[in-house]
């Protein structure tokens, strides 16, 4: 017998009929002798539905209001699938996050958790009862409803599993599983049965949209193996096969790792870059560049600045595409007289495409593999990134299809 935490995303509690499914995959593996917590998201498009309303009274609601409406979506799934459980003869009962309470910092609409009381879920569960607590939101210490930004319940349901130190997290999702690449772009590309925690956390950060970045973190600080795994199966499937279907985030040193120096090409088309031409190379540039930028709250991700000539350099970064435009502005008002460069340009039809993998840190050539692939198909580099265990490069837009599927068949992945 384990505890086991069971995240179920929207598609999977897209109607009546999906939300009895997920009560008889529930069922089956309470049935098993495991105890079970289930954490859903809101149906499909209803927090879209919410915010959608906030939008038609207001340009600028109140971010205490917009959680006040946004979590009721999550709400409404918890209550239904405990009736769902409840109508198979299950005992089940759902909770909110302030009935929990999961408290979190007063952040409104992007609210960290803080702590998890374990004290009733616990209880109920060791009566018997499946225990279904509301994924995305939380309570703040002043009694405030809060939530933990889009695509939450990920975090939530991590956070939960190891609150409760429970033996694994499985995230229901209407994807089989986390691929080499997106299957839409090549169709060659392979689901990975373990991938590690790290390379998920840089997957996710560079465009992989399958988990919420903040869960992974979660998964990472407490060490919970967490599972991505298909809602789309029959429920009634051998819960031994259910068990190891999908994707293990997993820690290396447990691991058997699949033999691959590449596990996989992330993308992402989020992107713009800014250039400030002509800067003095003297010390504090860098800040007065991007403190401004950074004060502005935007992330800036890539930074590259040129060996100066005659006592002149380039400065070039990237930010997020739906910052481009207020940052091209911070830098061109301010911060250019400021600091006497010549010119501002900027671009926003561009794209980062990387490889990651574990297997980075002990095999060489991979960057100039990397090079030569897009050389050949005569990509051009405009910047380029590393960490430990992934390349990033920048480049056209108008390439990042191009790019993915060479650098996919050049590193292999399509064989596993
Ligand atoms: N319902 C929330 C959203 O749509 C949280 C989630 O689904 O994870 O973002
Ligand atoms: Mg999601």
């Amino acid at each position: 017998m384990a505890l086991i935490v069971h995240k179920y995303g929207g598609t999977s509690m897209g109607s009546t009929e999906r939300i009895k499914n997920v009560a008889r995959r529930v069922a089956k593996w309470h049935d098993a002798g495991h105890q079970i917590v289930v954490v859903p998201s809101a149906m499909s498009g209803e927090t879209n539905r919410l915010l959608g309303l906030a939008k038609e009274i207001s340009t600028d609601p109140d971010p205490r209001e917009l959680d006040m409406l946004a979590s009721t979506g999550e709400q409404v799934s918890v209550a239904l699938l405990a009736m769902a459980l409840q109508a198979i003869g299950k005992q089940a009962v759902s909770y909110t996050g302030w009935q929990v309470p999961i408290l979190t910092d007063s952040a409104h609409t992007k609210s960290r958790i803080q702590s998890i009381d374990d004290v009733k879920v616990k209880k109920d569960l060791d009566a018997g009862k499946v225990v279904i607590i509301t994924g995305f939101q939380g309570v703040d210490d002043n009694g405030n409803i809060t939530t933990l930004g889009r695509g939450g319940s990920d975090t939530s349901a991590v956070a939960v599993a190891a609150a409760l130190k429970a033996a694994e997290c499985l995230i229901y999702t209407d994807v089989d599983g986390v691929y080499t690449t997106d299957p839409r772009v090549v169709s060659e590309a392979r689901r990975l049965k373990t991938v590690t925690f790290e390379e998920m956390l840089e997957m996710a950060s560079l465009g992989s949209k399958v988990l919420q970045i903040r869960s992974v973190e979660f998964a990472g600080n407490y060490r919970m193996p967490t599972r991505v795994l298909s809602s789309l199966t029959d429920p009634m499937m051998p819960l031994e096969e259910e068990a190891q279907s999908g994707t293990l985030i997993s820690f290396e040193e447990d691991t058997h790792m699949e033999q691959a120096t590449i596990t996989g090409i992330a993308f992402s088309r989020d992107e713009a870059k800014i250039t400030v031409r002509g800067v003095p190379d003297k010390p504090g540039i860098a800040y007065q560049i991007l403190g401004p930028v950074a004060d502005a709250n935007v992330e800036v991700d890539m930074i590259v600045q040129n060996i100066s000539v005659d006592g002149k350099t380039d400065f070039t970064f990237t930010v997020p595409r739906a910052d481009y435009e207020k940052s091209l502005k911070l830098v061109d008002n301010g911060i250019k007289s400021a600091l006497g460069a010549t010119l501002v340009v900027g671009d926003n039809k561009v794209s980062k495409v990387s490889v990651v993998g574990v297997g980075m840190r002990s095999h060489v050539g991979i960057a100039s593999q990397m090079f030569r692939t897009l050389s050949e198909e005569g990509i051009n580099i405009q910047m380029i990134s590393t960490s430990e265990i992934k390349i990033s490069v920048l480049m056209d837009e108008k390439y990042t299809e191009l790019a993915v599927r060479a650098l996919h068949k050049a590193f292999g992945l399509e064989n596993g």
